[in-house]
């Protein structure tokens, strides 16, 4: 689409305003409003002005002028708001120089897919998540919405305490038991539905919904692959159709990584592919019908995990995810069907086409732009350094014998460590200038002192439960 052309739609729209949206450093969608009258071609050079001070780990404030500047392809009709009005994602750039600015994550996105041609290895990453989600009752939660602490340790983890509602309101699904009982059990089929729905109405293309394993109210939808800038734009709009809808329905959706204790968390497996000329580079005649490229590709992911997992992971409850027994991926390993390794490669089709690398590690606490890239730059730095991913791991891993399992490397055990992991290890991530110095130093600063250190040092409404009575 032309500037022309998405100004001809906000017109055959009817729409009022136009709504311009970025993605902020930690992973929220921001906006804000102009009169339609304000949308003219020169919005598309000039971009409107915003103040950089007022968002998290962005300018100081005597340097805060930033601009935002509309991506027409983005343009789309907003589904949710009275007045008819235009939504369209913008780059943040530099007023003075009208460089891109370092810190924005559509901005890195489109380097990291620039920096791959420039390689020769592709010409465009596919990028498929299957994010995962809780949908929470308002009127069920509101009153005691962090009663998920103050559950007993048992194997009924919260399902059977009856702290959580009272009185019985029926059909409960059991902790990990969600995969996948009909109605009435599953009391979610409408609502994500009409998600599923929204999101294929804005050209947003949807492969499956699902309840998911853990009890009421863990679900699932799955975009159709896409390339990477397009999945970072599309990630976006999903986290909002989906908040919105539960919001009308009086529910609240959450990707909170682990918001119950004793099930299943939250992950966002991500499936990756490199293509080139038309061409699926990784599809071949190794293991699992892949080529050299993917088992490199592998090795890269192995090798760079942990920093990896600062930005793929990047919350502290992401951490309370990554532990045995609930489907959730500890040892960095890798094996085709095989789900409690960390790389699956998905055996459903045996076309070259479908080659591609599960990556079970991410969850949907993370910034879809920094996370696709940050993936992305370990698979190609796993190739150009020709990593060998070691052999596969076909036994399912929680059964293994601990002298075997110590052998293994893991996910890291906080966001604390990863985030030390990432100082040590992040050569790879600026390699086309695609993550800077600048980028990685403010994210670790940010995290340790917006996150880490304020939840470390807070009371544990567990240590309550522990020592109240010492
Ligand atoms: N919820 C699990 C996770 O944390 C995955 C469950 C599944 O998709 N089979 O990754
Ligand atoms: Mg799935
Ligand atoms: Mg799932
Ligand atoms: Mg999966």
């Amino acid at each position: 689409m032309t500037p022309k052309e998405v100004i001809a739609m906000a017109k055959e729209n009817n729409a009022k305003v136009v709504d311009i949206r970025y993605m902020d450093f930690i992973g929220t969608w921001q906006h804000f409003s102009v009169p339609v009258s304000e949308f003219t071609e020169a919005a598309f050079e000039d971009g409107f002005g915003f103040d950089g001070s007022s968002m998290r780990a962005w300018q100081a404030i005597n340097n805060s002028d930033m601009i935002v500047i509309p991506e027409p392809e983005t343009a789309r009709m907003d589904p949710f708001f009275k007045v008819p009005t235009l939504a369209v994602i913008g780059n943040i750039h530099d007023p003075i120089t009208s460089e891109s600015y370092s810190r924005d994550p559509r901005g890195i996105a489109k380097k990291t897919e620039q920096y791959l041609k420039t390689t020769g290895l592709g010409d465009t990453i596919f990028v498929g998540p299957e994010p995962e989600f809780f949908i929470f009752s308002n009127i069920r939660y509101a009153s005691e919405p962090h009663a998920a602490f103050f559950e007993i340790d048992s194997p009924e983890g919260h399902w059977n305490t009856g702290t959580d509602e009272m009185p019985n309101l029926g059909y409960k699904i059991k902790p990990k038991h969600g995969y996948f009982p009909l109605p009435p059990a599953d009391q979610y089929q409408d609502m994500r539905t009409e998600m599923m729905l929204t999101l294929e109405n804005l050209g947003i293309a949807m492969e499956c919904q699902h309840h998911e394993v853990a009890s009421a109210g863990q679900s699932e939808i799955d975009l159709r692959f896409d390339s990477l800038v397009n999945m970072g734009d599309s990630l976006a709009w999903f986290k909002y159709v989906l908040k919105n809808v539960a919001h009308k329905h009086d529910h609240t959706v959450t990707f909170m990584p682990k918001p119950l204790y004793g099930d299943n968390g939250t992950g966002m497996h991500t499936h990756m592919s490199f293509w080139k000329d038309g061409n699926p580079v990784f599809a071949g005649n190794k293991y699992a019908g892949l080529s050299d490229e993917a088992l490199w590709a592998i090795g890269g992911i192995m090798k760079h995990c942990k920093s990896l997992c600062a930005i793929t992971n990047p919350t502290t409850n992401s951490y309370k995810r990554l532990v045995p027994g609930f489907e959730a991926p500890i040892n960095l390993a890798y094996s085709s069907r095989n789900r409690s390794a960390a790389i699956r490669l998905p055996m459903y089709s045996n076309s070259p086409k479908a080659k591609r690398i599960e990556f079970r590690t991410p969850d949907p606490s993370c910034n879809g732009y920094l996370a696709f890239s940050a993936i992305a730059m370990a698979m190609i730095d796993g190739i150009q350094n020709k990593l060998d991913p070691g052999d596969p791991m076909d036994k399912n891993i929680y059964d293994l014998p601990p002298e075997e399992l110590a052998q293994m490397e893991s996910a890291p055990g906080s966001l604390e460590e990863a985030l030390e992991a990432l100082k040590q290890d992040h050569e790879y991530l600026l390699k086309g200038d695609v993550f800077t110095k600048d980028v990685i130093e403010h994210w670790i600063d940010y995290k340790m002192n917006n996150e880490v250190k304020p939840v470390i040092s807070r009371p544990h409404p567990h240590e309550f439960y522990l020592y109240f009575d010492i």
